[in-house]
């Protein structure tokens, strides 16, 4: 919101009466619905390149040829592995930045075909986020196919890192490097529904190492052990008090080490994540939880005072993402709400972990809106998908959102 102020008033005027549609809009939306089945062919094909966190590559190329082929020669992958595709408008509008993502959750060697059951798709990823790479594209395709033209510049992304230890680098080097300053909105579309994401929930994660020279089970008996004090850590964990609102949660996900029932382990690892609605209940988590783990090492040195052996602690950080505010009443929230409504859809508003903490967390407006249809089962190789009878709702919902924002060439 920093040159278009004027775009403030776009919202309610489509709230109050629905201006005629710009013929070549119209047209771009008439033809997402025509073309449904494609969309949902591409979801499925790209959903079977396998895409592990930070082997994103395959996929990419596969994205990055299809925008080629709908009309994109320039479509190109970025330094970072993002498939970038930039459409220039007038010059007399914002940019609009949109974008998929293209990792998973699913390590090399998942299996990645997908099933079909009816109208249901089932395959690991093919909501989470086939469906978001499905609606950039068929968007893409649909501005292309109807000679859509913009006032604003809109850059069509497919974007790696979104997951987990990704911890959003391809929206953080699109962002902080490539269009350092340029992007007046981002919007990711990630997953199934009708829902949008306007608030950032922060999180912090962390791969903890209590370590020591370990020992014989029997022999060695009598020194710090560091599955132990692992375990005097969590259980001091469990325990810690979390405010319900802003809501704040706290989990040991993963616990790992050792090597045999009759050795003292040389280290024990757990892997922690905290997440909040606010920066300062997230760091208020963290201090407690890093006192539970120092206080747990200390407890466990002082159970075996005559030992001499080492007890340490090494805590390495997976990923942290920002907490960010933004008002439900901001421009681009009452846009999307606007553009969803005038398609029938009833979207909530939501917090949520998102490739928009990033530019929420700097300042720019950004937002998640879901892609459509329906689905389950994110981050289980048995999610699914539905397109019903409007699955290409989504992808209009997103052109509509666009074009507010970039505003439509006459
Ligand atoms: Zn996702």
């Amino acid at each position: 919101m920093r040159r278009y102020a004027a775009l403030l008033a776009i919202p309610v005027v489509l709230a109050a009466q629905q201006p005629a549609d710009a013929p070549a809009l119209a047209k771009a939306l008439e033809s997402l619905k025509a073309t449904n089945a494609w969309t949902v062919d591409r979801q499925v094909a790209l959903c079977e390149v396998a895409s592990p966190p930070y082997k994103e590559s395959a996929r990419a190329e596969a994205f990055r040829r299809e925008m080629v082929a709908i009309g994109y020669p320039a479509a190109r992958i970025d330094e970072i592995g993002n498939v970038v595709t930039e459409v220039k408008g007038t010059g007399r509008g914002p940019t609009v930045m949109i974008a998929g993502h293209l990792d998973t959750v699913f390590p090399e060697g998942t299996n990645v075909k997908v099933t079909r059951d009816g109208d249901r798709l089932k395959g690991a990823g093919i909501g989470d986020d086939c469906r978001g790479l499905a609606v950039v594209l068929s968007t893409a395709r649909a501005v292309k196919q109807a000679g859509l033209n913009f006032a604003g510049r809109v850059i069509f992304v497919a974007n790696v890192g979104e997951e987990g230890a990704g911890n959003l680098r391809g929206t953080r080097h699109l962002l902080d490097t490539s269009y350092k300053g340029q992007v007046d909105y981002f919007i990711s579309v990630d997953g199934a529904g009708e829902s949008i994401t306007s608030r950032a929930v922060g999180s912090n994660r962390y791969n903890v190492h209590f370590l020591s020279p370990g020992g014989h089970s029997y022999g060695a008996f009598g020194m710090p052990n560091p599955i132990h004090a692992m375990g005097r850590a969590i259980a001091a964990i469990g325990d810690i008090q979390v405010p319900l609102s802003p809501k704040t949660t706290f989990n040991v996900g993963v616990v790992s080490g050792g090597t045999s029932v009759n050795s003292i382990a040389m280290e024990g690892v757990m892997d922690v994540d905290m997440r909040s609605e606010s920066a300062d209940e997230l760091a208020k988590v963290d201090v407690k939880i890093r006192k539970a783990i120092d206080d747990a090492v200390t407890a466990e040195k002082a159970r075996w005072p005559r030992s001499s052996k080492a007890l340490t602690v090494r805590i390495d950080t997976i990923g942290i993402r920002p907490t960010g505010a933004q008002s439900d009443s901001a421009p681009l929230v009452r846009a999307a709400l606007a553009t969803a409504r005038q398609l029938g859809l009833k979207p909530t508003l939501g917090a949520s972990s998102t490739d928009a903490n990033y530019p929420i967390s700097i300042g720019v407006p950004g937002i998640t809106i879901d892609g459509g249809g329906d689905g389950g089962g994110a981050h289980s190789i048995s999610e699914w998908y539905e397109d019903g009878a409007a699955g290409y709702l989504g992808p209009q919902w997103a052109l509509r959102l666009i074009a507010t924002l970039a505003g439509v060439a006459p």
